[in-house]
């Protein structure tokens, strides 16, 4: 089922997903006070996104608040998460690189489509494409040089190696 479509060609600005560690999810919860609730006149469901396997995640509230972004806009990036975590099903499941790696350029899509969504600016740097299943990039240098643009990709992934488009 397609929740979500990203137009082709579609001016596109990016925002790193919001992948929450338990931790995060923790204080998220303790920033979801009633006070903060009642000021924004907003539920806890406002903010929650809940894949078809019935795991939850948050949409960062401040950064709605701060963003004012539109319930049309939550929606839309409600629906691009689900839809990222069916990609990412995807992935887990393909058993080629020619697929791996057209499934990860959608996910790239998706990503822009998002800044977009929340009104930040384009910014590849700020993909994290090594968190996608079956890559092999090595996740720690990514991580070091997160933001500069520079990218540090394994000859062996099956996605960003041999075919990639980069
Ligand atoms: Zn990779």
């Amino acid at each position: 089922m397609v929740l979500f479509c990203v137009t082709k060609g579609s001016p596109v600005v990016f925002l790193p997903l919001v992948t929450l560690s338990n931790h995060e999810r923790g204080v998220m919860e303790y920033t979801l006070t009633p006070h903060l609730i009642l000021f924004y006149n907003m539920s806890k469901e406002t903010f929650q996104v809940t894949f078809p396997d019935g795991t939850v995640t948050f949409l960062n509230p401040l950064l709605v608040a701060k963003k004012g972004l539109t319930n049309v806009n939550l929606d839309l990036l409600k629906h691009s998460h689900i839809y990222k975590w069916q990609l990412f099903k995807e992935m887990e499941e393909a058993d080629n690189p020619h697929d791996l790696q057209v499934i990860a350029k959608k996910v790239e899509e998706v990503e822009f489509y998002q800044q977009e969504l929340w009104g930040f600016a384009k910014n590849a740097s700020m993909h994290k494409f090594w968190l996608v299943p079956q890559c092999e990039c090595p996740a720690d240098d990514n991580n070091e040089a997160y933001g500069s643009g520079h990218r540090i990709y394994a000859e062996h992934c099956p996605i960003h190696g041999e075919g990639w488009v980069k």
